[in-house]
């Protein structure tokens, strides 16, 4: 246990634990996939790991820089990847995560590694699992750096969850799952509601934190130098409407948030999600070195690969989308009735509604089929 680390309190554990259970029926959670091949070779990651404590781990994947990837199969600290900068002056810790838990990890790690003042931590996008742990930075003196509408999303998505019934907060979802005009939209209806309790569960079990340093958008690109170690603040759309990257062009490296999921369907749920704009994201990624590295939000660190699978999956859906359109069905059918194809078959789909059926009615509403 290192400096930073504190045991759980008995309540965060049950909280915890519970809707571990809970998540892990949902969202078929599968352990973390080793690197592949192609990536074991790459010099700039390191074989052995700097810590592991089975939810997480972190490993050196360039000069100065760390990735954190999490295995929620083996725990709910973290929830999602991360990393953190280490330059010769100053660093800069990437993301808050699920639990304040999860950020003392990510600070033991890199204290074990450099003891360089912290400049910032930074959030990707305002969701709870990239957010509700920021309150460790807040007791550290550590200030948030995060898209300016971070601070106002996370108040308004998990402000009114907090202290409210839980039948009230699910009820929404609840009503859809007894609409259901079919068994198989019973089940992703059902699925939704699970998800959205281990959310309310996680929300309620932890103090939300504000990054208090908001970055507007329209100033990006920002660069910031840590002390030989110059990395890029940039703004794309897709995942959330929040989300920012952190790049690091000297060495090819970029910790791209809920931009990439890598090994599994994108969540597409948020309000401000644009598929058409997240698949014009990837285009630029795509564009970047063909040996650039990615520390995706969620799954194990790829290259450009993982950019592609994104890709082809985002085109599939769109191509489904668009003959369920012309066959003339309307948009919340559609979204139960995309069928994931045998070439896509190794990509789970988490949550259905959160993430295929999100997807199929944005597609719809920006007419954004192929
Ligand atoms: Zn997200």
């Amino acid at each position: 246990m290192g400096a930073y680390s504190q045991p759980f309190s008995r309540r965060a554990f049950v909280a915890g634990s519970s809707s571990f259970a809970a998540l892990h029926s949902v969202t078929n959670m599968l352990p973390l996939r080793p690197l592949v091949a192609a990536l074991q070779n790459d010099s700039r990651l390191s074989q052995t790991v700097v810590a592991d404590k089975g939810f997480a781990s972190v490993r050196k994947v360039g000069n100065g820089l760390y990735a954190t990837i999490s295995d929620s199969s083996k725990g709910l600290q973290t929830m999602c990847n991360g990393g953190f900068l280490a330059g010769k002056d100053s660093a800069l810790l990437i993301e808050g995560f699920v639990s304040p838990a999860g950020a003392a990890f990510q600070m033991d790690a890199f204290r074990s590694v450099s003891q360089v003042p912290v400049k910032s931590a930074f959030d990707t996008h305002y969701h709870f699992d990239h957010s509700t742990g920021n309150s460790f930075y807040g007791a550290n003196n550590i200030p948030v750096w995060a898209h300016a509408a971070v601070a106002r999303r996370i108040v308004d998505t998990y402000g009114p969850m907090q202290g409210a019934e839980k039948s009230a907060v699910l009820a929404p979802l609840e009503k859809r799952v007894g609409e259901s005009k079919s068994d198989l939209q019973k089940k992703h209806a059902q699925s939704d509601v699970t998800m959205l309790d281990h959310v309310y569960t996680l929300v309620n079990g932890n103090i939300l934190s504000l990054p208090n340093r908001p970055i507007d958008p329209v100033k990006l690109p920002m660069t910031i130098d840590l002390g030989g170690l110059t990395a890029t603040i940039e703004n794309f759309p897709g995942h959330s409407g929040t989300d920012l990257i952190v790049r690091v062009p000297d060495q090819h490296v970029v910790y791209t948030g809920d931009l990439l999921f890598s090994g599994s369907y994108p969540y597409c749920f948020d309000e401000q999600a644009t598929v058409s704009g997240w698949r014009a994201t990837l285009r630029t990624f795509s564009s970047w070195d063909k040996d650039t590295l990615f520390i995706p939000g969620h799954g194990q660190i790829c290259g450009q690969d993982g950019v592609t699978a994104l890709s082809n999956i985002f085109d599939d859906l769109a191509a489904q989308a668009e003959k369920m359109h012309k066959a003339g069905l309307p948009a919340d059918i559609a979204a139960d009735q995309y069928a994931v194809p045998d070439s896509l078959k190794k990509y789970p789909v988490p949550v259905w509604g959160f993430t295929v059926g999100a997807a199929i009615k944005k597609i719809y509403a920006e007419q954004q089929f192929n």
